[in-house]
């Protein structure tokens, strides 16, 4: 047996690889990038499936647990010499595993100095005499793909033959820490001759929550109910859903204007404390509604599905509203699904979890030119345009399709800040109604002359939200640490699909790093993301209230700091005058725990 006979590290742009290898030669030596696993991938699931079968063994593994994950493929035909098998890992799947002397065909150590990289190990092995040879691709554990050769004799038909992720001795690695169902992609080159068939359908491994730590709380943000009607759900580290045995206290805090609760176990122990909320509605008759619209799953380039992906906002987060808006250009395809089933399947999640009066639903999806745009229908129906449609290259042509539908929707285009660099100057103010200002990318508020603030010096209107843009399937988690993505936060009458539509693109809306922070802002009495007559004196008008102590009030006017408070209160309430005059005014607020919210602005115009 030959271990790790060839390494090499590749610089793949964001992706540096390492590549292992226990083939001595370059011969049957296959290395495959993400994009190239992909691409291939896109190819394959149009394609007739290979006559053969795979399963994961066990497949239920605990989050945050140690485990070895066995892939069992049998093909119905023989797998001739110079034949191939690959394996692709979900995104993300993989950890930290104890080298071990193995009896099996090959190994991969990642050296633990290489940065970014994490051990892990993955062998192979049949039950027959073949001898097996293969080559580990991956970039740490966000790409990993096992492509393996078949040597000296044919693997016969029937003979099964087995890749094991992870020490079966006792170490194992971690599997992903976000609950779900995960697919393995599993393809066979029976021939050798490169061309490979998928083995459908494909193994999968459910991933469950852990260990119970505290309680995730939230009640609505406006209430008239004497007893408030909260939402608690007992999540593991990773915020998965995990069942919790005994009994449970609600500790309620009233405060002036407003309340929350606390839910403790007094049996286990953990607790949860909820968002405020206050008594009857917020604004101008509305009340606040809180969610996440930029998340994608893994119907493009990202994890967990569209179903996960919505009981995840609504039962695990208890946000209002979600949307998915994952990528339709070609080079994001679904490693599980057909590209031409890719755009039901969203419109078909949408439909299925929109409840008016209990979790809302857009659809929508993200447009991957320059700059990135996610388009979202107030409707159920809608068409997708992608980046590389012939007539959709550009936001000029984006937008003239969109418009030649005459179907209402909005675009907001997101990170402008970072990767692709946003022109103010073809902004389409009839439907670019907002800017995602904050997301997993960073806040795009000021900076350059593509962040939000240079956009109002450039006259454009628009308002403002924030957003995850997680790749994780889980709408309102940023990252793997940070909880609180940004939330898009919305002054609305009620809970419904139009309403929350409505409320976008009237701008009555603000941004949070992931807070549900309350906020009220106003010009001249009139409601943020309004368009008012300017007045003698312009009056700036702020009500919030923090999760935690407001320390800092600014006010943003032409896209300059023109005001600053400490208030150092849960709550606030204040009016600062300015001269009179066109302009555009809206407020940063900052708590003390480091979250942030933004309103959106109002214009002061003639
Ligand atoms: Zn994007
Ligand atoms: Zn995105």
């Amino acid at each position: 047996m030959k271990t790790g006979t060839f390494t090499e590290f590749r610089n793949n742009g964001m992706m540096p690889l390492m590549i292992t290898s226990s083939l001595p030669t370059e011969e049957h030596r296959r290395v495959w990038t993400r994009g190239e696993i992909r691409s291939i991938w896109r190819e394959l699931l149009t394609k007739p499936a290979a006559k053969a079968k795979a399963h994961a063994e066990p497949d239920t593994v605990i989050s945050g647990r140690r485990s070895s994950v066995t892939i069992t493929i049998t093909a119905e035909h023989d797998i001739s010499i110079g034949g191939h098998i690959i394996l692709f890992l979900p995104e993300f799947w993989g950890g930290i595993a104890q080298e071990r002397d193995a009896t099996t065909f090959f190994l991969w150590r990642s050296p633990n100095t290489y940065p970014g990289y994490v051990s892990s190990h993955i062998s192979a092995h049949s039950e027959g005499d073949s001898v097996i040879e293969g080559t580990i691709t991956s970039a740490g554990s966000v790409h990993v793909v096992a492509d393996i050769a078949i040597l000296d004799k044919p693997l016969r038909a029937g003979t099964p033959l087995h890749f094991v992720i992870g020490d079966t001795c006792g170490q194992g690695v971690l599997p992903i820490d976000f609950d779900g169902t995960y697919h393995f992609n599993v393809a066979v080159d029976a021939a050798g001759d490169g061309q490979y068939a998928a083995i459908l359908p494909h193994p999968t491994v459910r991933v469950v929550g852990g260990t119970p730590e505290r309680y995730r709380v939230t009640v609505p943000a406006c209430s008239t109910e004497k007893t408030l009607p909260l939402r608690a759900t007992a999540v593991d580290a990773s915020l998965n859903h995990t069942d919790v045995d005994g009994t449970t206290k609600i500790i309620a805090h009233e405060q002036n204007t407003h309340r929350c609760v606390t839910v403790i176990n007094e049996t286990s122990g953990i607790a949860g404390k909820s968002n405020p909320s206050v008594r009857g509605v917020w604004a101008d008759g509305n009340n606040v509604y809180f969610g996440e619209i930029h998340t994608h799953t893994e119907l493009s380039d990202a994890i967990r599905s569209t179903d996960d992906a919505y009981r995840f906002a609504r039962d695990t987060l208890g946000l209002d509203f979600a949307a998915l808006s994952d990528h339709f250009e070609k080079h994001q395809p679904s490693m599980v699904y057909p590209a031409d089933r890719k755009w039901d399947m969203t419109r078909d999640a949408a439909s299925r979890f929109n409840e008016p009066g209990r979790f809302v639903t857009l659809l929508g999806y993200e447009w991957g030119g320059v700059p990135h745009i996610n388009i979202y229908y107030r409707g159920a129906d809608g068409k997708c345009f992608p980046a590389d449609g012939e007539t959709s290259k550009s936001p000029p042509g984006l937008y003239r399709m969109l418009n030649d539908e005459h179907t209402p929707y909005i675009a907001i285009p997101h990170h402008p800040k970072y990767l692709a660099a946003a022109d103010w100057n073809i902004a389409n103010g009839e439907h670019q109604r907002l800017v995602e200002i904050y997301s997993g990318w960073g806040s795009s508020e000021e900076g350059n002359d593509s962040a939000y603030r240079s956009s109002l010096a450039h006259g454009v209107r628009m308002g403002i939200i924030a957003g995850t843009d997680c790749h994780i399937g889980r709408p309102g988690q940023g990252n793997r640490t940070f909880e609180g993505g940004g939330l898009a936060c919305v002054l609305a009458p009620s809970l419904t699909r139009e309403n929350i539509f409505d409320a976008l693109f009237a701008r009555r809306c603000y941004g949070t790093t992931g807070t549900r922070m309350l906020i009220d802002f106003r010009v001249n009495g009139a409601i943020m993301g309004s368009e008012t007559p300017f007045a003698k004196e312009n009056i700036v008008s702020v009500r919030a209230i923090g999760e935690d102590m407001i320390e800092r009030v600014d006010i943003v006017k032409n896209g300059t700091v023109v005001y600053s408070a400490s208030p150092n209160r849960d709550e606030v309430s204040m009016e600062w005058k300015d001269i009179g005059g066109k302009a555009s005014y809206y407020v940063r607020i900052t708590q003390r725990d480091g979250h942030v919210g933004w309103s959106s602005p109002v214009w002061t115009c003639d």
